[in-house]
């Protein structure tokens, strides 16, 4: 009698993250969303801090040239100059990858379903277009700072940029609660900006736009961009809790020594202070810092990441004996496992540039916030956190030893810090029924995951 093989039918989706720590992070966390829900995974990813593959064994990985000189860094040819060159020089092996990866599937009767490209990472979006493959975009930050970069562009033409120092406190007409000085810009020139969110917020063939998103978060925003976008919302955040991805997504080493001493730390009284993978100070703002944690008196677990003190290699600028006078109360490390240190119970605040992963994973830990935002979307989310979900406390740009001391003992103080403390819990108790069986990030992963099958 014959037997049957009845083959598996591959669906895979290909997935090309823009390569920043911040971009990188909530791509392979959807990748591995989608793996979980029985899709076959491949990234297509950069040169450019190319991720270990060992250690995603459940992912499949496929490097594209991206043709930069080791000289050639977002730092030294600017951020707007780095995007449009991987733009330009990964577009022609995407595709020859693709052509080849359609052919091979089909083979093993498999089917590419979709790609899914970081916004970012336009160049996909044209190759998915020629072969005809559904593709989608991803928007990894805050969707309300999708909608204000929808605005730029008007107020530009109505007058209001650049920036007035007069203005900078007023609100700014159609973006209610936003104040002029919230706007996003992108630490380069107005141009750049301008250039940037034209590029990043024109949806072209995409079928729907997946965002690190919570529907109740960020109610008043996505309606608004759901107007001027008429496809398919999928709000699957936050990934990172989405995932269940066990493997860390740092592209810098962890040091878990932090671990061990917030273990000796008495419950939410620890400063956890980390600014991201990019953001960098200038010596001033790293001694004010360091007098201002010293002086208000709470321990502090401070990620000072090797270069990113401007004219020093890590911590040399320090000033002189400041490790030994702080002592045990200080640990200073060049990048934490952030996650786990968020999660830990002696942590009682973190003080952010308020990136949105940051963000995100302060918040679902229940950890009010100390703002100094940066730049891009930084701004917006720490108006965010300050003024509508009251669960973060600007330090205003006035970066003085005595304003940061006192911002601390007010997260720390028994009435302001335990009704921030309070909110942000119910802000993540509401979050982790949103991720739940019929919670609307639990459905939107599922529609995602329908809708390329
Ligand atoms: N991060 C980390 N260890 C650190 C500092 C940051 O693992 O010491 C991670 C953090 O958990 C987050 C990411 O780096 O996932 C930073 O992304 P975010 O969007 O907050 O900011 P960006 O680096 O893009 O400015």
């Amino acid at each position: 009698m014959e037997t049957k093989v009845v083959k598996q039918v591959q669906k895979r989706l290909v997935l090309v993250p823009f390569p920043f720590q911040g971009h990188m992070t909530p791509m392979f966390q959807l990748g591995t969303a989608l793996q979980q829900k029985g899709l076959s995974v491949t990234i297509a990813h950069t040169r450019y801090n190319a991720p270990d593959p060992s250690l995603y064994p459940h992912l499949h990985f496929q490097p594209l040239t991206d043709n930069l000189t080791s000289n050639e860094t977002p730092t030294n040819i600017g951020f707007f100059n780095f995007f449009k060159k991987i733009n330009k020089n990964c577009e022609s092996e995407m595709r020859e990858f693709l052509v080849q990866k359609i052919q091979q599937e089909q083979e093993a009767c498999g089917h590419v379903v979709g790609i899914i490209y970081d916004t970012l990472m336009y160049f996909a979006e044209a190759v998915a277009d020629d072969l005809k493959i559904p593709s989608m975009v991803i928007r990894t930050s805050f969707a309300t700072y999708v909608l204000a970069t929808l605005s730029m562009s008007r107020l530009h033409a109505e007058g209001y940029l650049p920036l007035q120092d007069s203005m900078l406190e007023e609100q700014v007409p159609e973006l209610y609660p936003l104040r002029f000085k919230d706007l996003p810009f992108t630490g380069e020139g107005i141009e750049e900006s301008l250039a940037l969110y034209a590029i990043t917020c024109n949806l072209r063939s995409s079928s729907g736009i997946i965002w690190n998103a919570i529907d109740f978060l960020e109610n008043l925003s996505l309606p608004k961009l759901q107007q001027h976008y008429k496809v398919p919302f999928f709000t699957v955040g936050p990934l990172h809790k989405i995932s269940l991805m066990s493997s860390s997504t740092s592209l810098l080493e962890e040091d878990k020594t932090c671990m061990t001493w917030l273990d000796k730390q008495a419950t939410n009284t620890v400063i956890y202070v980390s600014l991201g993978s990019l953001a960098s100070i200038n010596a001033e703002e790293l001694a004010e810092t360091a007098w201002g944690l010293a002086n208000s008196g709470q321990p502090f677990l401070w990620v000072i990441r090797p270069g990113s003190v401007i004219g020093s290699e890590w911590i040399e600028l320090l000033p002189e004996g400041y490790i030994e006078n702080t002592g045990e109360r200080c640990h200073i490390v060049k990048w934490a496992p952030q996650k786990l240190v968020l999660a830990h119970s002696a942590v009682g605040g973190f003080w952010s540039h308020c990136g949105w992963n940051s963000t995100l994973e302060s918040i679902c830990e229940g950890k009010p916030m100390i703002c100094r935002p940066f730049y891009v979307d930084q701004k917006v989310i720490s108006r965010y956190l300050s003024y509508v979900w009251k669960i973060g406390l600007e330090l205003e740009w006035r970066l003085d030893r005595k304003n940061i001391e006192s911002v601390i003992r007010r997260l720390f103080g028994d009435k302001e810090g335990d009704e921030m403390r309070g909110r942000a819990t119910e802000i993540k108790e509401k979050i982790e029924s949103c991720m739940s069986a019929g919670g609307s990030s639990s459905d939107s992963l599922n529609n995602l995951v329908e809708f390329f099958l």
